[in-house]
């Protein structure tokens, strides 16, 4: 059964051909699959946004289709920049947006940094039936961006002492929100089979 991840992402789709393929689906981008539409993510949540992708796939094709939403919510800052994290401030660059969030923490003191990333996946089969599934990782804001690797805000979150952009992928993908959201799913589509 063919599956449409609603994302051209290399990084995300191998992620996801791991788990779904043993599933017994032949897992292709949305871009393989002709797919090739920019949904407006008009969601005030990422369990909204997830959906409002997902169900836009599954109305053009009928077949099932997997989208997720992410981003990075800070204690100090009432969950910003949230689901604008990747418009924060209306800035186009990664560095510029994670100079505007080290900019609004800089006088937050060392035990109010707290913060963590959120992923919402909506998988949906081909029979129309929605599946739901979250995951989070926790850790806290630097005071300057350090590291080389990952993308986006990975050089000011830290997590278990050191940036995720200073750790290295594997350890990254193994305890992401990504990775979390995606055995909250393994687990919600193994019960189902
Ligand atoms: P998307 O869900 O892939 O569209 O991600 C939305 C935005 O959230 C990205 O543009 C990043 O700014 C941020 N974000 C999501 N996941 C990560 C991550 O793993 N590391 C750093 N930033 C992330």
């Amino acid at each position: 059964m063919k599956l449409i991840i609603a994302s051209n992402n290399k990084g995300k789709i191998r992620e996801y051909k791991q788990i779904l393929e043993p599933l017994g689906y032949e897992v292709v981008s949305q871009k393989e699959a002709g797919a090739d539409i920019e949904v407006e993510e008009t969601g005030t949540t990422f369990a909204e946004n997830s959906q409002l992708k997902a169900q836009a796939i599954y109305d053009m094709f009928g077949c099932a289709v997997l989208a997720d939403d992410s981003g990075l919510e800070i204690d100090a800052l009432d969950g910003e920049p949230g689901v604008y994290s990747a418009r924060y401030g209306g800035l186009d660059k990664d560095t510029e947006r994670t100079a505007l969030v080290l900019e609004k923490m800089k006088d937050v003191p060392e035990d109010k940094r707290g913060a963590h990333f959120s992923c919402s996946i909506c998988f949906i089969d081909e029979t129309g039936e929605k599946i739901m599934a979250e995951g989070k990782v926790f850790g806290a804001i630097a005071y300057e961006p350090k590291g080389e690797n990952g993308f986006g805000y990975d050089p000011i979150f830290i997590y278990e002492g050191k940036t995720f952009a200073e750790h290295t992928a594997e350890l990254k993908n193994s305890v992401s929100h990504r990775a979390n959201a995606l055995k909250d799913l393994e687990k919600k589509l193994g019960a189902k089979q």
